[in-house]
Formats: structure tokens, C-alpha cells, sequence
């Protein structure tokens, strides 16, 4: 297995890592978590370490954000906000996404997001092309390396600099034209999600009317030269019908990078139920060695391990990620300082180091190195 002989050769270089999360140790073990001295400061402290331990033994991926309220769904400007929040939590890598469809979305009455208007034509290409620019100036200035293929995940990893993939939800910049597919692979984008929010000629989408009965032939050739490229292929947003037609054309590993299971007891009342997926739903993409990503939207970390813990009891925890979706400070991971938090909450929820480890990023490096290389 890779995690072994990654364990080792990372066993030099352990001090190198995350310094900034061990100074946050040394925080807790002060007190900052109770009462000097106090029990309920020793156990977090020990929790605490225990994630940690888990984090510099593998490379944890969140695998799907935005990178927060600051990030590049935002209107702010690139900062080091990411990566500060990135070593201060020991989150090794953002899958970070940006919204081509983002200009056109608002939120209806009951607080979900839809589009809102029809595109000119041309501006949701132009504005994906900004957010790429957005994304090589945060790479070039603001401490975040971008990683291109599995080797450069663990080599940041190693190194203990935090690292993005380049993810992009909704191909609605395509326009029709799979050329573009090139042009974002050239641009540094390794992870593409089919449809969003936009009506599209790839497939339907779960808020959306249903317009193409799952998957168009299209959309079966964007996600050939997904495979032919180098993306890993994510179907989040997608109606059951159209995930169970790319099931078929794909012959690679899939990934629904965030969602929860339907009626979700975790999340409880939420606006968001039209983006939950059904036990089936999921089956379908653990059934192609994928992995489906529980997003942050419950009350408090505990839930979001039970809100994990729900989808691993369908599908098992080789095919779980965690994707935050984190795009303001709405959900319980409102920024990675609390990353480190979130492993120690699935370590005192009851998840092994080993299944931790996995959920937190090893299902999405299979899965990555699958479809990249
Ligand atoms: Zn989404
Ligand atoms: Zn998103």
C-alpha cells in the first residue's frame, strides 16, 4: 500500500510538518480549550493530537470548496487567508472550484440557489477565465502550491505546504466546445464537475427541470475526454437518471464530490434536501470504486460525523470524502483552522485512525490517480 511506504519516507522529515498546527497544540495543552489542567482540556489535547498524527501520516484533501469567505467565489482579491487557515489546521489539500455560472445565481424564497437569469453570450466563459486568473495569482503570491498530478500532492505534503487541485463546478463555459476541455487542462485544472445550477447540453441537474432525461450523447463525450485528459469526473449536482448514464460511459472511477444522504437525521430541516442523493443514488458511484463528498452544512462538528457516518453505513468508508463546499461562513468547517478539529470529532465519533485517514483523503487519491496519474 502507498500509505506505508509513504509513512516511512515521510518518517525524517515529520518535524518539517505543519509547524504552525503544533504551536496551536502547544495553545491547547495551555488551556485554551478549559481550565488549566483540567481533564476536559487533557483529552482535547490528546484528541487533538491524535488528528494531527493522522494528518502528517496522509495527505488530507477537502474535495470540494471554494476556499471560504475570502476565497474564489468571493469578490476579495487572492489573499494568504487559505493557506494560513490551510497550516493552521493541517489541511494538506483544497480542491478548489470555481463557479463559471457564479454571476447568474441568486437564492428563492426558501434560501437555495438558482439561476436567475440567462447568460450573455460569451460571459460565463469570460468569467471562468478570470477566475483562472484569480486562481494563478493566488498560486504565484498567497503561499498555495497547485498540484498537477499525485506526485505533487505527496511531495506537498511532505514538504508540509499546503497544495490546490484545480476543480471547476458546472461546465458551463464549454459552450459546446470540447477544445475547451484542453484549454483548462493546459490552465491547470485537474478536476472538472459536469452541471450546476444552469441548464446545460451535458445533462440535468437536481434543482433543475428535467430536460434531457439524464446524460446527452455530449455529455458522454465530455466525460471521455475527461478520461482521455486527465480530470478526475465529478457528477455532484447531477439527477439520479444522469449519474446512472454516466455510470455506464465512464470507465473510470467517479466522484460526487458533496452531498448528504436523503432525509439526512444529521442535517435535519434543510433547504438543501434537492441535493441530497438517495442510498442507490451513492451505490452507484461507490460501485465504480468512487467516493461521494459529505458536505459542512450540519449544526456542529459531532453532526457532521454522524452526517458521514450515514453515508458510510450505505456505501461503506471507502467511498466517503469529506467536501466541504465552503464558500461562506455558513457550516460547521466556516474555515481549516478547523480542519484538525473535524479529524478529531470522526476519531472521538468513533471512526479508526485508518478509516480517518481514508475519508479525510485517501478515497479521493485513488480515485485521483485513477483519472490523472
Ligand atoms: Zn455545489
Ligand atoms: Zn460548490
Amino acid at each position: 500500500m502507498d500509505c506505508c511506504g509513504h509513512g516511512h519516507a515521510a518518517g525524517n522529515t515529520h518535524h518539517h510538518l505543519w509547524p504552525a498546527t503544533l504551536m496551536s497544540v502547544g495553545a491547547l495543552l495551555a488551556g485554551a480549550g478549559g481550565p488549566s489542567g483540567s481533564t476536559a482540556a487533557a483529552d482535547a489535547a490528546d484528541e487533538t493530537a491524535a488528528a494531527l498524527a493522522v494528518l502528517r501520516r496522509a495527505v488530507s484533501i477537502d474535495v470540494h470548496t471554494h476556499g471560504g469567505k475570502t476565497g474564489i467565489s468571493s469578490k476579495s482579491p487572492p489573499s494568504d487567508d487559505l493557506a494560513n487557515h490551510m497550516r493552521a489546521g493541517a489541511l494538506a489539500v483544497a480542491c478548489l472550484a470555481d463557479v463559471p455560472d457564479g454571476p447568474i445565481l441568486g437564492r428563492d424564497a426558501a434560501g437555495a440557489l438558482a439561476a436567475v437569469r440567462t447568460p450573455a453570450s460569451g460571459e460565463l466563459y469570460r468569467h471562468h477565465l478570470a477566475r483562472l486568473a484569480w486562481m494563478d495569482e493566488l498560486v504565484a503570491h498567497h503561499g498555495i502550491r497547485r498540484a498537477l498530478n499525485a506526485a505533487d500532492l505527496e511531495a506537498a505534503h511532505q514538504a508540509g505546504e499546503p497544495a490546490i487541485i484545480g476543480d471547476v463546478e458546472g461546465l458551463d463555459f464549454l459552450d459546446g466546445r470540447l477544445e475547451r476541455l484542453e484549454e483548462a487542462h493546459q490552465r491547470g485544472l485537474r478536476h472538472l464537475q459536469l452541471v450546476h445550477y444552469t441548464p446545460n447540453d451535458i445533462g440535468d441537474f437536481q434543482t433543475g427541470a428535467i430536460k434531457h432525461d439524464g446524460l446527452t450523447e455530449f455529455g458522454a463525450e465530455v466525460i471521455r475526454a475527461c478520461h482521455r485528459l486527465g480530470f478526475v469526473c465529478d457528477v455532484a449536482h447531477a439527477t439520479e437518471d444522469m449519474v446512472r448514464q454516466a455510470v455506464k460511459v465512464a470507465s473510470k472511477p467517479l466522484l460526487l464530490s458533496h452531498t448528504a444522504v436523503a432525509g439526512s437525521r444529521a442535517m435535519g430541516p434543510t433547504p438543501l434536501t434537492g441535493r441530497q442523493v438517495t442510498p442507490d443514488h451513492a451505490r452507484a458511484i461507490a460501485e465504480t470504486g468512487g467516493s461521494v463528498g459529505i458536505w459542512h452544512f450540519f449544526p456542529d462538528l459531532d453532526a457532521y460525523v454522524t452526517g458521514l457516518k450515514e453515508m458510510a453505513d450505505i456505501v461503506g468508508t471507502d467511498h466517503v470524502s469529506i467536501g466541504t463546499d465552503q464558500f461562506d461562513s455558513r457550516g460547521c468547517v466556516a474555515d481549516y483552522t478547523r480542519w484538525v478539529h473535524l479529524m478529531a470529532a470522526m476519531l472521538r465519533g468513533g471512526f479508526t485512525a485508518e478509516e480517518t485517514a481514508k475519508i479525510a483523503g485517501g478515497n479521493y487519491l485513488r480515485i485521483f490517480k485513477a483519472a490523472v496519474g
